[in-house]
């Protein structure tokens, strides 16, 4: 943490800001722990995605703010929200962003989390059933099938500025990887990755034993060998795998001798 970072924090007694991802839709797929801290909630700042089914389920006590596309006749711009986030912060102990689907899939949950860490406040990110999950489940369409298809792509469909363009950094998530982790990495470096492309390795996610360690592709195999207990891996290779170093408590890149 900067000196900045850290004299902003003791100017002021933030509180704590949750990310929250609210599920496709049907208020049933909220997961127990959103569910927990919807209702422990001082002020929840909402998009537009959020059902209405949701929305009763808060308490009655706590202040919401409707921040998605249209708010009133004003366009809420990205920064605006960012900004809310901090003041609501610098206000109430407890502050959600309650977003559609899951925080990190196109939910711009990566960038309001850097913005809240450089005022120093502390931030949780609460997954949520994507749109892709809860769309193929409605629709009994498996995403992944031995036979008909080994990996998933989501897709944006637009860039930044509007047009559709083929991604050309997506983020690859190996499930089941790990022994193959030197074939792996051999094949995304003859594929034109860059050695130095970040990978994190998380072993039991989201567990009390959790373990994250993080580096660069060229690492991988490394990375990949010290995973010798039973739990389960995974493994992310593309530019967003550095928020990890920089984000997670348990990551530390000297691991990765
Ligand atoms: N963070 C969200 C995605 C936000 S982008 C997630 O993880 O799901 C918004 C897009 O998600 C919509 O334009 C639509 O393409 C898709 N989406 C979200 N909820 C949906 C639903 N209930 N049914 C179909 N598509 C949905």
């Amino acid at each position: 943490m900067s000196e900045r970072t850290l004299s902003l924090k003791k100017e002021r007694n933030y509180g704590k800001v949750w990310l929250v991802g609210g599920g496709p839709g049907d208020p049933e797929l909220l997961t127990l722990k959103a569910m927990r801290v919807l209702n422990e909630a001082d002020i929840v700042l909402y998009d537009s995605l959020i059902s209405e089914e949701i929305l009763a389920m808060l308490p009655r006590k706590c202040t919401r703010i409707h921040v998605g596309k249209r708010c009133g006749a004003h366009k809420m711009t990205q920064v605006d929200i960012q900004k809310l986030l901090v003041t609501s912060a610098s206000r109430y102990q407890r502050v959600v962003r309650l977003k559609g689907g899951d925080p990190f899939i196109f939910g711009r949950g990566g960038e309001e989390l850097e913005y809240l860490q450089k005022f120093g406040i502390d931030v949780e990110i609460i997954p949520g059933i994507t749109a892709a999950g809860g769309c193929a489940a409605a629709a009994r369409i498996p995403l992944t099938h031995r036979h008909y298809g080994n990996a998933l792509m989501l897709d944006s469909g637009h860039s930044q500025f509007g047009e559709y363009e083929p991604s050309q950094n997506p983020t690859r998530v190996f499930y089941m990887g790990v022994k193959q982790a030197g074939m792996i990495t051999a094949r995304l470096l003859g594929d034109g990755l860059h050695e130095s492309t970040p990978v994190a390795l998380i072993i039991n996610g989201t567990l009390p034993d959790q373990e994250v360690l993080t580096g660069v592709l060229m690492d991988l195999p490394n990375m990949a060998q010290r995973h010798t207990g039973s739990g389960p891996a995974l493994m992310i290779v593309g530019e967003v795998a550095k928020f990890a170093s920089r984000n997670q408590v348990q990551a530390h890149s000297e691991a990765v001798a």
